[in-house]
């Protein structure tokens, strides 16, 4: 890999690329298999989902849209604010329609919890969720998670779409970002 002095910067791998992939093409499967003959829209958060986005719809065995939303939470340091912004919305009506959000992490669940209501007040015919990462020690909000990837410790990562200041989220892994980049 050439990412240059990267290993400076991160403290640690905690889920290698043979493991996301993996995971990926096993919440696929389930998901496949959940929503058979039924419709089903993807709806990915901006900007971290995009790499799961890309990975799980091409891992399905099925027609699927997609469509984005962009919402914030946190600005660019490493605590959940728990204030949301929608600073992109759907393209299209959701009346009738599964909905199944794809997420990259759920820390604090306020981002989600907020997001699930929102798409369930608009007349979705189920809202579901699926987050590749899941911190299950700092969940403030119950959220129900129906497909989690990985169940990590409470530390701030990077890799496989998520960014520290929209750094790393070109890494095919997930790791630790080292303590010294920001603090
Ligand atoms: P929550 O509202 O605390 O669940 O935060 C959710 C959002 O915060 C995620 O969608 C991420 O964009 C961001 N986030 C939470 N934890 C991390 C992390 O460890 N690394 C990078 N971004 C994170
Ligand atoms: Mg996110």
């Amino acid at each position: 890999m050439d990412f240059a002095g990267v290993e400076k910067e991160i403290e640690r791998v905690i889920v290698s690329e043979q493991e996301l992939q993996a995971k990926v093409r096993e919440l696929a499967a389930r998901i496949d298999k959940d929503y058979q003959g039924k419709d089903l829209l993807l709806i990915g958060v901006l900007k971290g989902a995009v790499m799961a986005m890309a990975d799980l719809s091409r891992a399905m065995n099925r027609h699927v849209d997609m469509d984005w939303m962009a919402v914030s939470s946190y600005g660019s340091g490493t605590k959940s604010s728990g204030v949301v912004r929608i600073l992109k919305d759907l393209d299209r009506d959701i009346t009738g329609r599964n909905v199944l959000i794809v997420e990259d992490i759920v820390d604090s669940g306020l981002t989600l919890s907020w997001l699930k209501a929102n798409l369930e007040s608009r007349g979705a015919a189920s809202v579901e969720i699926l987050s590749i990462l899941r911190k299950p020690a700092a969940a403030k909000v119950m959220v129900d998670v129906k497909y989690v990837g990985f169940e990590i410790p409470p530390d701030f990562v990077v890799g496989y779409g998520l960014d520290f200041d929209e750094k790393y989220r070109n890494l095919p892994f997930i790791a630790v970002l080292a303590k010294h980049m920001y603090s």
